[in-house]
């Protein structure tokens, strides 16, 4: 867990209700590292997942450790088209309100094929889940708030990759739907500017979890040849604290920002 003493503006709201957090993919990886930092800010959180209901709740669990009033575990699988509106309406049960919302979900192609030989398929489920999937689910909840007369402290985050910009021709589906999240990013921004609410990408980079457990050996290789300046991997809560930084209110007039996290990976060097 990690430490950030929680003070009152970050529990609570205007109205003074907890303030709240809808975190897809909060179950494992840099979701739960995400879900477990606003817990320790005081937050209750919804934690969705789609198949690992135990790992779901053993999030949950860690949430209401860290210092969360409440913690629900909701399923939903983001890439289905009927997904959103029901973890929404999930979420607003469970919760009572959605004040950050943290577009974390994600998949890596389960296969990794050249781009002369990967398939629609393959394309077509990453897409659904890494882009339409957040896409839609911000469409969903952004209408709820411009609707809503509640005044409260909200904000997007967007949990893009490196390969936003890096193109690797293994898994190009996975390249073009975070390259996506970034335009999402700015679209959201200048959508949601106006009623005060920050949307942020966050880049993260070569970051130690079930994602990346099949290429731990290669990726050690190329982190110790010097592939990331700072010669590590990165961890889940690199990641969390930065979520936490947006939650604090950190990025009121910085909406559209993009924050690579990934040890300097992203700078071209010579
Ligand atoms: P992970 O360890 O594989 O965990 C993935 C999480 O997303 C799990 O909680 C999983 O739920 C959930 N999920 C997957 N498909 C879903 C779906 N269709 N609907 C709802 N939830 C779904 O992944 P991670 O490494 O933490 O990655 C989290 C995010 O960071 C992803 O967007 C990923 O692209 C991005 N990212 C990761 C890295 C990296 O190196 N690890 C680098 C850059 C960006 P279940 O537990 O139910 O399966």
């Amino acid at each position: 867990m990690t430490g950030h003493n929680p003070t009152s503006a970050n529990r609570r709201d205007a109205s003074g209700s907890a303030r709240t957090a809808l975190v897809t993919g909060g179950s494992r990886g840099i979701g739960r590292a995400i879900s477990v930092e606003l817990a320790s800010m005081g937050l209750s959180v919804a934690v969705n997942y789609n198949s690992n209901h135990e790992a779901a709740e053993e999030t949950v669990a860690a949430c209401l450790d860290a210092g969360a009033a409440h913690a629900v575990a909701i399923q939903g699988n983001i890439g289905e088209p009927d997904a959103c509106s029901a973890l929404v309406d999930a979420a607003f049960e469970g919760l009572g309100e959605i004040d950050i919302l943290v577009n974390n979900a994600g998949r890596a192609p389960r296969v990794r094929e050249d781009i002369l030989k990967a398939t629609r398929e393959s394309f077509e489920e990453v897409l659904a889940v890494n882009l339409t999937g957040p896409y839609f689910l911000t469409q969903e909840l952004a209408r709820r708030w411009l609707e809503s007369d509640n005044p409260r402290s909200r904000s997007v985050v967007f949990i893009s990759s490196l390969s936003a910009e890096t193109a690797s021709l293994n898994r190009g589906e996975y390249c073009v739907s975070k390259a996506g999240l970034a335009m999402a990013t700015k679209l959201w921004a200048v959508r949601l500017a106006e009623a005060g609410i920050p949307v942020v990408e966050i880049r993260p980079g070569i970051t130690e979890t079930d994602m990346t457990a099949g290429v731990k050996e290669k990726y050690d290789a190329l982190i110790a040849e010097g592939l990331v300046p700072q010669k590590r991997w990165g961890q889940p809560v690199d990641i969390a604290r930065l979520v936490g930084s947006v939650a604090r209110g950190d990025f009121a007039y910085s909406t559209g920002a993009v924050v690579d996290c990934d040890g300097g990976f992203h700078i071209s060097r010579l």
